[in-house]
């Protein structure tokens, strides 16, 4: 930024991204310490460890994962998709507020994540990735990879198809959308992945990459995402609330 537009900042810093509401000072993210404070936290609350949904008490793991446990090894999350947690996500991924990115993944290294050899990221299609002109999660995963001492391997896991966005899907209309939509390399052979994405809503995203990941063998796939949307409770949900990347 040129010292002009610093001092111009500083004497007219732009009101808060989330609430409106005027900043006080200029800062490199442009959201209020209120708005901030007001993430809720997804990763406090009991979830089931291998998929991260609610867990009855007493449960190892939840029914779903008793009967069909995931292609990965465990999920959490930072926050919830919802208010200040999704508004995040929104101005890093629609609105290219890269700072996000930085705040989310020092945000995260509060969750405790199981040992990993090797950070990858949730690849977007090259035409995607065009038109945004980066990857909002390999963006987290940098940041998050360099607090944990952590190598990254962006280019271990890519896209074999474009795929249609997965908002406005049902969880099946996903899981096919998503199907051998992913393919990885023999960097990840033997290894520990820690696969980081931007928002996890069913699951379908992060179980292909997995699958992939296990083909190419992973030893361990295990999910880091900076949101976690609600499950869909029935087979019309999920058809709200989530833009997939
Ligand atoms: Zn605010
Ligand atoms: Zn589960």
């Amino acid at each position: 930024m040129a010292a002009a537009d610093r001092l111009f900042c500083l004497l007219f810093p732009s009101p808060c991204r989330v609430c409106g509401a005027p900043l006080r000072h200029a800062r490199r993210l442009p959201v209020c310490a209120a708005c901030l404070q007001a993430v809720r936290l997804a990763y406090t609350a009991p979830g089931c460890p291998r998929c991260g949904r609610e867990l009855g008490a007493a449960a190892a793991v939840c029914a779903a994962c008793s009967v069909a446990p995931p292609p990965y090894d465990s999920v959490a999350s930072w926050a919830w998709y919802d208010g200040a947690g999704r508004e995040l996500v929104r101005l890093l991924k629609f609105h290219g507020v890269l700072p996000a990115a930085a705040f989310c993944a020092a945000r995260m290294t509060a969750i405790p994540t199981p040992p990993a050899d090797l950070v990858l990221a949730v690849p977007l299609g090259p035409l995607r990735r065009r038109r945004r002109g980066f990857n909002q999660s390999e963006r987290i995963a940098r940041h998050w990879a360099q607090t944990q001492a952590l190598p990254t391997a962006f280019a271990a896991i890519w896209r074999t198809r474009e795929t249609a966005p997965q908002w406005g899907l049902t969880a099946r209309e996903r899981q096919a959308n998503m199907r051998d939509a992913f393919a990885a390399g023999p960097a990840v052979a033997g290894r520990r992945v820690l696969l980081l994405d931007d928002v996890i809503t069913t699951g379908a995203t992060v179980a292909a990459c997995a699958l992939a990941l296990r083909r190419a063998g992973a030893a361990e796939v295990h999910v880091l995402t900076v949101a976690r949307a609600p499950w869909p409770a029935g087979p019309a949900a999920g058809r709200e609330g989530q833009e997939a990347a």
